[in-house]
């Protein structure tokens, strides 16, 4: 009776960590996003395999709970960490009622972290993580959290930063971002990170609004007041005084 709620990272298998590839190996049952699954397929082998689409979140971790109460160890598979926009707060919570269950959750590397190293090192100092999806969150805070990250200078990585119903909440974002900060602010994005067809980009804020590149498979940095481009990396100082 055991759910591992695994982070796989956030593409190939040479992304996964050991502990994850061991909790995937362990388990009877694989449960997940069609895709992450495919992502791990070569595990699978010989599993009972259950996915589903993308917004089924809620009926995913059920399934996961069921197999759980007939005595089957579960992998859930999760992109990234598990635990960053991530199923292991939903699994704790469908299976509330039945403590009987062992959660284990297994951390992944999350794209902030990922998509940080293919553009150079733009988090280093204090960063702020904001989802631009308001499927769960009103739009409202999500522009007060941007508006307060903004004037406290952090770094901001977004997630979520576009789908097809929210074309233009990048450009928002910039703009509002842009409030406090300069329109040309070293800023970049990732897509694909891990996958086929990786691609990451440096550009400024300016850059950004409008941009039609960016899609959902795509996480976004924004530096602070003293991030810069070093040899065509994104690159924040670790504070504020100058090391040379
Ligand atoms: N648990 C995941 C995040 C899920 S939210 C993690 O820790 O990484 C989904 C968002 O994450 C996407 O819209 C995108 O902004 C980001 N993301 C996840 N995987 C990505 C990848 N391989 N390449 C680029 N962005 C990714």
């Amino acid at each position: 009776m055991k759910i591992y709620v695994i982070g796989i990272g956030p593409g190939n298998q040479e992304y996964m960590t050991p502990q994850a590839r061991s909790a995937i190996e362990k388990s009877d049952v694989v449960v997940g996003y069609t895709l992450y699954v495919e992502l791990v397929r070569e595990l699978t082998e010989g599993k009972e395999v259950k996915s589903t689409a993308m917004k089924q979140e809620v009926d995913r971790c059920r399934m996961a709970l069921e197999s759980a109460l007939e005595g089957k160890t579960v992998a859930f598979v999760c992109s990234g960490d598990a635990g960053v926009y991530g199923m292991a707060g939903v699994m704790a919570e469908v299976a509330e009622d039945h403590p009987e269950v062992e959660i284990e959750v297994v951390p992944g590397i999350t794209a902030a972290c990922s998509g940080a190293a293919v553009l150079g090192a733009p988090l280093i100092h204090d960063f702020a993580v904001i989802s631009l999806s308001d499927l769960l969150t009103p739009w409202e805070l999500i522009e007060k959290r941007l508006s307060l990250a903004a004037e406290a200078d952090f770094v901001i990585c977004l997630y979520n930063p576009k789908s097809k119903k929210r074309h233009d909440y990048i450009d928002k974002a910039a703009e509002i971002i842009s409030r406090s900060r300069s329109w040309d602010t070293p800023c970049g994005y990732v897509k694909n990170i891990g996958r086929d067809e990786e691609k990451g980009v440096v550009c400024t804020l300016k850059e950004l609004a409008g941009n039609d590149d960016i899609d959902m498979f795509t996480t976004v940095f924004i530096g602070n007041s003293s991030t810069k481009m070093i040899n065509g990396k994104m690159v924040t100082p670790r504070g504020y005084r100058n090391i040379r």
